[in-house]
């Protein structure tokens, strides 16, 4: 994989955050949605309504973020050295030395 530059300090210590972050916050907020539902389903009392209200929130919340990681195709990165953070796309080129 090609390392990233730091825009800010022009660093190479440079971690990305790939998808498989996005994937793990939608999948959390689906199951964590589906749990919410279920409970609210299988609960008779007057919280039910509540909690079915947290648990639409977060599968909605998983949505967007499915849509969101499959429209947008860019990554987070952040430097190891100055802690910058920014959002880019990793893009195929080989590295190039000038
Ligand atoms: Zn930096």
């Amino acid at each position: 994989m090609s390392q990233i530059q730091c825009s800010n300090c022009n660093s190479y210590k440079t971690l990305s955050e790939t998808k498989s972050y996005k994937i793990k916050v939608t999948t959390w907020c689906f199951i964590f949605g589906l749990l919410l539902y279920y409970m609210g389903y299988i609960n008779e009392t007057a919280s039910a309504g509540f909690i079915m209200l947290i648990a639409v929130c977060l599968l909605g919340v998983s949505v967007v973020f499915l849509v969101f990681t499959f429209t947008h195709r860019t990554d987070r990165f952040k430097c190891k050295s100055c802690g910058y953070k920014w959002e880019g796309t990793i893009t195929n080129d080989e590295p190039k030395d000038i």
